[in-house]
């Protein structure tokens, strides 16, 4: 298949390498040269605008830091809308808001195009290993369409209702890793203070009714888990800012829906005073640093 990929970031390379590798023929286009040219050495071919890496593709992916890079990509002058045949449908693997999915799925509906939300989850590990989990916004019809290309990409691929979606599914699990991190870090912190070995804590956590993905796989207290950034200095992993960015995106769809976020909202502003305090570029379960006295040595 003749597949457009846009936004060959620390996602968009891997999926891209992946699609290659499944046999797909790439036209590809990114704003940086440098990961044009290795997708270049990969085997794709490079386009010199998003139109350009539309025309002629069967299916078009973009993945890209936030919705006003989605909306510049595909209704730009040189945009995926102005290049891409009738009846070719767009993939968005990007986190965005559900209701800015929702405008681009009218804006190619009225191009004669369909547009799928397929946001991810699984990491830069994930999207190397071709592991990722796609939470799709898509009617039926739809999905089962795009579903093979996904495939190439990760091995978990869920139908989660139709446009926007996806986008719902992603950003009420990322609101809930907020939480769930920010309260693990509280309460080893706390645990430390008291006296009591982290390790004992974590053991009796794990065990116990406490116990969740951030205490037990990715626990922010430095030693706990080999393999968690926390163990190598809050390198790698899924970055503070990106975590920050994603309860905006929580906050934001809670606001217009009018519905209460207590402690999304106290979670959002815990990752910008990490932010704020330059660290936003280590991993989120750096938030344990917040909590100073047995904090993170970041
Ligand atoms: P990134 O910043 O590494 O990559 C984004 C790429 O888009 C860059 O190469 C950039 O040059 C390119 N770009 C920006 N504007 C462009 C434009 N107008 N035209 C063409 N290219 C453009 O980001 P990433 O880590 O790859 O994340 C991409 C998306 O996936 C984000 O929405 C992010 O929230 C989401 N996501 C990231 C992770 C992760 O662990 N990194 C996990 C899940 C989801």
């Amino acid at each position: 298949m003749k597949i457009g990929f846009i936004g060959l970031g620390n996602m968009g390379a891997p999926m891209a390498r992946n699609l290659l590798k499944h046999g797909h023929a790439l036209q590809v286009f990114d704003l940086s040269a440098a990961a044009c040219g290795a997708l270049a050495d990969a085997g794709a071919a490079v386009c010199a605008s998003p139109k350009a890496a539309a025309a002629d593709a069967e299916l078009v992916f973009t993945m890209l830091p936030a919705a006003a890079h989605v909306r510049g990509v595909l209704a730009g002058e040189q945009g995926v809308l102005a290049g891409i045949a009738h009846g070719v449908t767009i993939v968005d693997s990007s986190t965005i808001d559900p209701a800015s999915a929702q405008e681009f799925a009218r804006l190619a509906q009225a191009n004669g195009n369909a547009f799928v939300d397929a946001p991810v989850s699984g990491g830069t590990g994930g999207a190397a290993a071709g592991t990722l989990t796609f939470m799709v916004g898509a009617s039926e019809a739809l999905f089962a369409s795009v579903s093979p290309a996904l495939g190439a990409m990760g091995k978990n691929i869920v139908r989660c209702g139709d446009t926007g979606m996806g986008q719902v599914a992603k950003i009420c699990n990322n609101l809930l890793l907020g939480i769930t991190m920010a309260g693990v870090a509280e309460a080893m912190s706390l645990g430390a203070t008291l006296g009591i070995d982290p390790k004992v804590l974590a053991g009796i956590v794990n065990t116990s009714t406490g116990r969740c993905w951030s205490s037990d796989t990715y626990n922010p207290y430095p030693g706990i888990v080999e393999t968690a950034p926390a163990s190598r200095g809050y390198t790698g992993g899924f970055g503070a800012d990106l975590m920050l960015k994603d309860l905006g995106l929580a906050a934001e769809a809670a606001r217009t829906a009018k519905q209460p976020i207590f402690l999304g909202a106290l979670a959002h502003q815990l990752y910008q005073a990490l932010s704020a305090s330059g660290r936003g570029g280590l991993d989120f379960s750096a938030i344990i640093s917040l909590y100073e006295r047995h904090g993170a040595q970041s």
